[in-house]
């Protein structure tokens, strides 16, 4: 930490930043110590396919710190992502949905959904740490879909691709996460083996007002259905999105209209069909 102020100094940053950097730095080592406590939970939001049966769901993390409460995964995941905390939480992440996966049979769970973050993608044993987890649980790798943003290509779009194509030969699912909000081009789409993409909330939430948004919707769904991608529909508020979405060909979707991100125990009650709907933390 000394190190890190004395540098700020020298860099000339404002007292404010040094403030918000210990900031971080305590927050970081709090969560390392929730991990280590096993003080970490996560949510899940379901998936819906168009005849709203819940087909899968997005797992996210919860976690609450002792004093200032319910932490947005927002804050905490780019914390965590300046370092290799990242991978030890995603580790974490991975271990419980595989063993979810282990518990429900695939009629009732066809699939869960995790984040994975880029450096974590990056790392050289991610591909063997996934066949390990899911050898583990003995879970079909295919009822595990990975999540990754287009940050991926950011160290070249060759790299990204053997990784993804690793995965793709152990049989995992592979998804693109908020898919409009990078920096990259649409032209890539076609080298990247996906077998989904996610359009991003923001261009959804928009649909019944902004008429530029919903044309890059309406091309998104046009272009996945020519290269044989699905599309789940992030933050789908109501149903006049639900419906937009529908006459267009999206058969997925997600978001506050169908549910929110819900226990473990509330998700399986509702694949069961008992409701104890109560959500976990923020999102
Ligand atoms: P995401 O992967 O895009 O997850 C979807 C986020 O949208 C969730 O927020 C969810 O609660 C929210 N959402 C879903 N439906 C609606 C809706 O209808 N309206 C609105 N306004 N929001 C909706 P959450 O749980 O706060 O997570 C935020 C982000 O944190 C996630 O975005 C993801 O990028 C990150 N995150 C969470 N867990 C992990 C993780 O384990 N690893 C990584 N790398 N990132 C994670
Ligand atoms: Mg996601
Ligand atoms: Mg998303
Ligand atoms: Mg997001």
């Amino acid at each position: 930490q000394a190190k890190l102020k004395g540098r700020a100094q020298i860099c000339g940053y404002e007292p404010s930043m040094q403030t918000q950097l210990s900031w971080r730095l305590e927050m970081e080592q709090a969560l390392r110590r929730a991990l280590a406590e096993d003080r970490l939970s996560i949510a899940i939001q379901p998936q819906l396919d168009e005849h709203e049966r819940v087909i899968g769901g997005e797992a996210l993390m919860r976690w609450q710190h002792p004093r200032h409460g319910w932490v947005s995964p927002e804050v905490f995941i780019a914390i965590a992502e300046e370092s290799d905390l990242i991978v030890e939480l995603e580790t974490w992440m991975l271990d419980r949905c595989c063993k979810l996966l282990a518990r429900l049979p695939v009629e009732s769970l066809p699939r869960l959904s995790v984040n994975i973050s880029v450096r974590h993608f990056s790392q050289p044993g991610f591909v063997e740490g996934v066949t390990w987890v899911t050898g583990t649980h003995g879970i079909d790798p295919s009822r595990l879909v990975v999540e990754l943003t287009e940050s991926i290509m950011i160290d070249g779009l060759e790299d990204a691709v053997e990784r993804m194509q690793a995965l793709k030969r152990l049989g995992v699912h592979l998804a693109l996460d908020d898919f409009g909000t990078g920096f990259s081009s649409l032209s890539y789409l076609k080298s990247l083996p996906l077998d989904e993409l996610k359009i991003d909330r923001s261009f959804v939430s928009n649909l019944d007002t902004d008429g530029s948004d919903a044309a890059i919707v309406e091309t998104v769904l046009a272009m996945a259905q020519h290269l044989g991608i699905d599309v789940v529909a992030e933050g789908v508020e109501n149903r006049a999105q639900q419906e937009y979405l529908l006459a267009r060909g999206c058969r997925l979707f997600q978001g506050y209209h169908f549910h929110r991100p819900m226990s473990v125990e509330a998700f399986e009650a509702l694949l069961t069909g008992s409701e104890v709907e109560t959500e976990v933390g923020e999102g």
